[in-house]
């Protein structure tokens, strides 16, 4: 089954309770999840075609990472708490609104962003809301995952399952030219010490397209891929190497940093700094 025809279950109110979204990449994923919850919280009049796109729930529904995000308090995502787990603790936090009716929808939608992460505590948490779900209102659960075989089976097996289609790889060239403008500046960094060649490696981080929407991802992930193929292709003292690992895994978790206000040339520098300076 495909996005189109789960979108038509979900518009005609016919979607099974949990659904698993994988395949596709993180944004692919968290726009289905998002388009979905917009199908199903839209308040549009029953006949009206759904998502209508305009009404206070279509407008509202948007992934919680945004700058200035709209609310809609019948949407719920989880997000990653730890740095490679989803605690326990915050999925049962998270688990908590499914047993209050709506605020203003006739249901609620909850999207576990990355469900591969799960603790086995916390998929237990959220398994026991699958098995027993409180009956007053429909309550839809997307469980988002790079591939469904990442999650438990009881989890698998009380889902329906939607492949978003293969992940778009990383432009290959556009890797190669931002790991060369980076790694000028940070290897006379590294022999010299001069702040200027840290904002010069920044500077050439932001060389890709894709900055311009607060929200993409993409960028990151290149930035992130420039630096680990920087790593391979140069000769570098072992703590250096590190050093520039761990930022480059810094910057895949940048995304959800992208707080109200410091913008992306601001946030590699600091990001640079704290990894390689003193
Ligand atoms: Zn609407």
């Amino acid at each position: 089954m495909d996005l189109a025809s789960i979108q038509a279950l979900a518009s005609s109110g016919r979607l099974y309770p949990a659904v698993i979204l994988d395949g596709g990449d993180e944004t692919v994923r968290q726009e289905a999840s998002v388009a979905l919850a917009r199908t199903l919280l839209c308040a549009a009049p029953e006949e009206a075609a759904r998502p209508c796109g305009a009404c206070r729930g279509c407008t509202r529904i948007a992934w919680p990472e945004a700058d200035g995000a709209p609310f809609h308090p019948d949407f719920h995502v989880l997000l990653r708490d730890r740095r490679t787990a989803t605690s326990a603790e915050a999925t049962k936090q998270f688990a908590q609104a499914a047993y209050q009716a709506p605020f203003e929808a006739s249901g609620q939608v909850f999207v576990v962003s990355e469900a591969a992460t799960l603790t086995p505590e916390a998929a237990d948490a959220l398994l026991k809301l699958l098995e027993e779900p409180p009956r007053q209102s429909p309550r839809h659960f997307f469980l988002l995952s790079a591939t469904r075989r990442d999650l438990l089976p009881t989890l698998r097996s009380r889902s329906l399952s939607i492949y978003l289609g293969a992940a778009t790889a990383l432009d290959e060239d556009a890797v190669r030219e931002l790991a060369e403008g980076f790694g000028g500046p940070i290897d006379r960094y590294l022999s010299d010490g001069s702040p200027v060649d840290l904002l010069l490696a920044a500077e050439a981080l932001l060389a890709s397209k894709g900055w311009e929407d607060p929200r993409a991802r993409r960028p990151w992930a290149l930035a992130a891929a420039a630096i680990v193929r920087d790593v391979g292709d140069r000769q570098r003292a072992p703590r250096a190497r590190r050093a520039l690992l761990d930022l480059a895994s810094d910057l895949l978790d940048a995304p959800r940093w992208r707080v109200r206000g410091i913008s992306q040339a601001r946030l590699l520098e600091g990001m640079l700094a704290r990894r390689l300076a003193g």
